[in-house]
């Protein structure tokens, strides 16, 4: 296909120079004066990717938007159609999920959450965007900032984990990565949090579940990754599909209006999740799709995804039925097309397909993949320091478990089938690093069950197999004598790629599968071991007495060369945990931030047969090096409500390899008009220190740290108060200092 170099549509042109904001506005007015009813309700929907024809009658028609096409050249040929054969000739906007890479993949969203290391996640969230950008690309349907404190959600591997400071640094940098400075950015796509409020909260971890949250857990907790997101200029949102204390997100006035907009200056569009607009009357909010589009679009959401059958359809009746406004209808179009004349694409609907096929897996992104990989990965445990491997000592690796030779498992979810011939597995990447002078074997062990459902992402990938071990003892057998053969046994456990995200929400934390039957039949055979875990959630290991467990995640394209270097010691852990570990299911929900109503002294007893404490607390993880905390000091004994004290301790690596730490604050509010948790996050920062190496570390406290929403004041408070600080390598640091906060 050959395209004209300038296109020309019913918008009027830009006018020379910089489209300004004004210029922006008049020429999507422009537009609007010359849609009908149909054509304005058509390009409020982004519709999935069907089959056959449908997508070219759909653009004639004058579609709006699509998702899940990736192909550089169906995308110039869908705009083709749209800027040819549609009326107005308004071009497409492409969206997909850009979760954690297109082509090049990175480690899951929690497992960067894990690396504490806002500015890498941002660089890349860019590197993503720029793939996407190449193939065309526009927009992302993420950054996913759901707090998961119950990991029998599937979708806990979306996201940063369960705490909102955490999770607002980390939102913040994934919008900024994704679209840079400002929408339109070149090498761009627009970001679109999600999933707009709460969904982590379904009860019982059952994806889709209602949501039932106090106003302090909304504010305090689940709303500020978003607000973080909004002031970093996120050009989208995605409504949730669960309802919220009653009301279905995509028409919850409230949220989407009230909050969204008014109250944080939010000025981009809104589009729903998957079919939701049209699910409204499953919800029980909605009579049929007309009175549910006119409800949606009320409330504040502009754009329907949808698979067939959209509900928005029906727009230009429920206005003319007084069920919705024209204006409203026309605000909504608006902010569409306004973010399509920001992104440039009337003067430039097109990408170069040759050059788009360059632009994926580089080799500079497949090195920032494995370096992701690496600062990601978190140590677990690792008695009589049996990592990292002595390569004196150690000539020969067993490697058991079928995911180390399962590339498409160390991806995670979100990945797509055109990326599956570059993967690497972790077997891979140990059989590297060894080389000729240790000898690698493999034994599958056991198979590993498929999930219990089919998801979307399965059904793009339902060609691809998973090498399918033995299913009955003689693989464990096998996996033993193997084992019993080698100087050490990396066994690598964890949940396949498909048990992990959407719709893969669990009643257990155990392995799937016979897994942990292997792993306890390899640790019985008193040779050392490491535990190399895949995963999107915290898993229960039933108290394995393997020596040393590392946590690399679900880690990417360059999984298999970061796992060993990690495992030999050329990089060295220095990830935290973004959530607190349970021991068992039965202690979920378990987070560190929790509040107490009783003597911690005599609390220890909540359950009668289990302890409170976690098998991991929040923010812990090992490294290959030590580290001390010393002289903490505050820069002022007290503050006004408005004023800020700086906190500086001093840091120092005391052991004997090059490494980093995580260092992170804590603040206790001793008293107040509301009960305030043991502990919150508020500061942290990821170092580098080399052995002897100390370093003063700032943290500033100001009202942005202080300040929490009070559920009887209905608003935000700085309480008059004394608070305790503590800062040290997780969240069981001691307290180490205080200071006032004087009243008004
Ligand atoms: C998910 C969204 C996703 C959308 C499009 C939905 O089922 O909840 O997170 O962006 O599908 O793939």
């Amino acid at each position: 296909l050959v395209f004209a170099a300038s296109v020309s549509t019913a918008a009027p042109a830009a006018p020379a120079g910089e489209s300004t904001e004004a210029s922006i506005r008049t020429r999507a007015d422009a537009l609007i004066a010359q849609m009908t009813p149909e054509e304005k309700a058509a390009q409020l929907i982004t519709y999935f990717r069907g089959l056959g024809n449908i997508q070219d009658e759909r653009v004639i028609g004058g579609a709006g938007s699509f998702l899940f096409f990736s192909d550089p050249k169906e995308i110039n040929r869908l705009q083709t159609l749209a800027v040819e054969k549609s009326r107005l000739k308004i071009p497409l906007l492409f969206g997909f999920d850009v979760i954690h890479g297109l082509s090049t993949i990175f480690p899951v969203p929690l497992a960067q959450a894990a690396s504490w290391d806002p500015a890498m996640i941002e660089r890349n969230q860019a590197l993503a965007a720029g793939e996407a950008r190449a193939v065309g690309i526009h927009w992302t349907f993420g950054p996913m900032l759901d707090i998961a404190r119950d990991p029998r959600w599937g979708r806990m591997v979306e996201g940063a984990g369960e705490d909102p400071y955490l999770g607002s640094a980390v939102a913040a940098a994934q919008v900024r990565g994704f679209q840079g400075a400002r929408i339109g950015v070149p090498g761009h796509i627009i970001a679109g949090p999600k999933h707009f409020v709460g969904y982590g909260a379904a009860l019982g971890g059952r994806d889709y579940d209602e949501v039932d949250l106090s106003d302090s857990q909304l504010w305090n907790v689940y709303l500020p990754p978003f607000k973080a997101a909004v002031d970093a200029g996120a050009g989208n949102v995605m409504s949730a599909y669960m309802g919220l204390n009653g009301i279905p997100a995509a028409a919850n006035h409230w949220l989407l209006t009230d909050v969204l907009r008014k109250t944080w200056g939010f000025n981009g569009w809104v589009v729903s999740d998957g079919q939701n607009v049209a699910n409204l009357p499953t919800h029980g909010i909605a009579k049929d799709a007309q009175e549910a589009a006119a409800k949606a679009l009320d409330a504040g959401l502009d754009m329907e995804m949808a698979f067939a059958g959209p509900a928005f359809a029906s727009l230009p009746k429920a206005v003319e039925a007084g069920q919705v406004s024209g204006q409203r209808l026309d605000q909504a179009v608006r902010s569409v097309l306004e973010v399509k004349l920001r992104m440039g694409l009337f003067e430039n609907p097109y990408v170069d397909a040759a050059k788009a096929a360059k632009a994926l897996r580089s080799p500079a992104n497949l090195a920032a993949a494995r370096v992701a990989a690496e600062r990601s990965a978190v140590l677990l445990k690792n008695e009589g320091s049996l990592l990292p491997l002595d390569r004196k000592a150690v000539h020969s690796i067993a490697v058991i478990g079928g995911l180390a030779d399962s590339p498409r498992d160390s991806n995670g979810p979100w990945v797509f089938k055109f990326n599956e011939p570059a993967l690497q597995g972790i077997l891979d990447g140990i059989k590297a690093k060894a080389g000729a002078r240790m000898s690698v074997g493999y034994a599958p062990g056991v198979k590993i069950p498929p999930r219990f459902n089919a998801s979307i992402i399965d059904g793009m990938n339902a060609d691809l197999k998973r090498p399918e071990p033995k299913d009955d003892d003689s693989g464990i057998a096998e996996a033993v004598a193997l084992a019993r053969q080698s100087d050490v046994a990396v066994v690598v456990v964890g949940e396949p790629q498909g048990m992990s995200g959407e719709m893969a929400s669990k009643s257990n934390l155990d392995l799937p599968g016979r897994q942990q039957e292997l792993l306890d039949a390899v640790v019985a055979t008193g040779k050392p071991v490491v535990v190399l875990l895949l995963n999107g959630r915290p898993l229960d290991l039933h108290e394995t007495k393997a020596q040393a467990i590392l946590d690399v995640w679900y880690p990417g394209s360059r999984g298999g060369d970061a796992a060993a270097n990690l495992l030999f010691g050329d990089a060295v852990p220095g990830g935290k945990l973004p959530f607190t570990w349970p021991r068992n299911v039965g202690q979920v929900p378990l987070i560190y931030s929790h509040l107490t109503s009783h003597d911690p002294k005599g609390a220890n007893k909540r359950y009668s047969n289990e302890s409170n404490a976690p098998r991991y607390p929040f923010g812990y993880g090992l490294s290959y090096s030590t580290f001390a905390y010393a002289s903490p000091s505050l820069d002022r004994p007290s503050i006004t409500q408005d004023g800020a004290v700086t906190v500086s301790v001093d840091l120092t690596n005391t052991g004997k390899v090059t490494a980093d730490e995580v260092a992170q604050l804590y603040i206790h509010q001793r008293s107040g008009t509301a009960a305030r948790p043991v502990r919150e996050l508020k500061g942290f920062q990821r170092v580098t220190l080399k052995p002897g190496e100390m370093r003063t570390l700032r943290f500033r406290l100001g009202p942005n740290e202080l300040r929490y929403w009070n559920a009887a004041a209905r608003g935000w408070v700085i309480d008059a108060s004394t608070f305790d600080v503590a800062v040290g390598g997780d969240s069981t640091s001691p307290f180490i200092a205080s200071f006032e906060v004087t009243g008004p």
